[in-house]
């Protein structure tokens, strides 16, 4: 095993929520490692400047807008990958919604939404890749996004934590069903990011979270998109290729579960 287990020259890989946040830094990093990135989102404006700077930085892309709640949309988007590649090697399952309301107030189509993007949404990713990964005998890695809210209470966030808390369900499951192809299943869970889904829209507001984010970590900063596409780079790439079924928690130390 060398540095070179970290290149991915050669390989395609499926970014969802490629358009902001943490699937777009994740797109230019596994660009950067030489991958062929194939980034999906609902935002196509978005999606655009993902592909521009992945050219701008000399890498290679393709943009394909989608909606991960609709299970054909995500299927023919793999599919194409497939057909026009031959193979599908990194699947990172990125896209996904906040939502946050007291249990007392929580109403039957909030946890639906949340559900349909934050974990079905995954679900059609993951089955879609591992299909594609077996069919043309790849070896491939799937990537989820969980939350460090699967490791406590948080108040307000049921249905989110409820739909992470799935996903980590849904990786370990397929991680202990596909790996006799040779398939590893990973979930990240990330502390407090700073992205467009935590952004306050108010500057004093943000202020005072990231102070007090910066204040719980050991380390004495808020974490950015970078850290966590740093995470999926090293269990999207060979780096990685003993580990399946686990949960990798880039949190700055805020949480520090067994
Ligand atoms: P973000 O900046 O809001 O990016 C999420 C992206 O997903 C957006 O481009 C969004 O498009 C897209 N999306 C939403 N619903 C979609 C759908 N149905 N189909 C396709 N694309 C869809 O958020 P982020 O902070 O980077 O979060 C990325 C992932 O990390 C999420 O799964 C989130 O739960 C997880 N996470 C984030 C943090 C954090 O502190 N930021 C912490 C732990 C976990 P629109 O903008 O058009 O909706």
């Amino acid at each position: 095993m060398s540095i070179q287990a970290y290149d991915l020259t050669g390989r395609a890989a499926l970014v969802t929520g490629a358009a902001s946040g943490i699937g777009r830094a994740t797109a230019l990093l596994l660009a950067q490692a030489g991958a062929t990135v194939h980034c999906a989102d609902l935002d196509e404006k978005g999606l655009r400047e993902t592909t521009e700077r992945i050219e701008a930085q000399g890498g290679s892309s393709t943009a394909h807008p989608l909606d991960v709640t609709d299970r054909a949309q995500v299927a023919a988007t793999i599919g194409e990958v497939v057909r026009t590649g031959g193979r599908l090697d990194v699947m990172a399952t990125i896209a996904g919604i906040m939502h946050s309301s007291p249990v007392l107030e929580t109403a039957d189509a909030d946890l639906d939404r949340v559900l349909a993007v934050n974990f079905k949404g995954v679900l059609h990713g993951c089955q879609e890749a591992a299909r594609a990964m077996i069919a043309t005998n790849t070896p491939g890695s799937i990537v989820t996004m969980a939350s460090g809210a699967v490791d406590t209470g948080t108040p307000g966030l049921l249905c989110y934590s409820v739909a992470k808390a799935a996903v980590v369900q849904l990786t370990r499951t397929l991680a202990s069903e596909v790996g006799r192809h040779g398939i590893r299943v990973n979930a990240v869970a990330p502390g407090w990011i700073r992205t467009p889904m935590t952004d306050r829209h108010d500057a004093q507001a943000q202020h005072r979270v990231e102070a007090a984010m910066a204040r719980a970590s050991p380390l004495g900063r808020v974490g950015e998109a970078e850290d966590i596409a740093h995470a999926v780079l090293h269990l999207a790439s060979d780096a990685s290729s003993f580990t399946t079924g686990q949960i990798l928690r880039p949190n700055g130390g805020v949480a520090m579960p067994w």
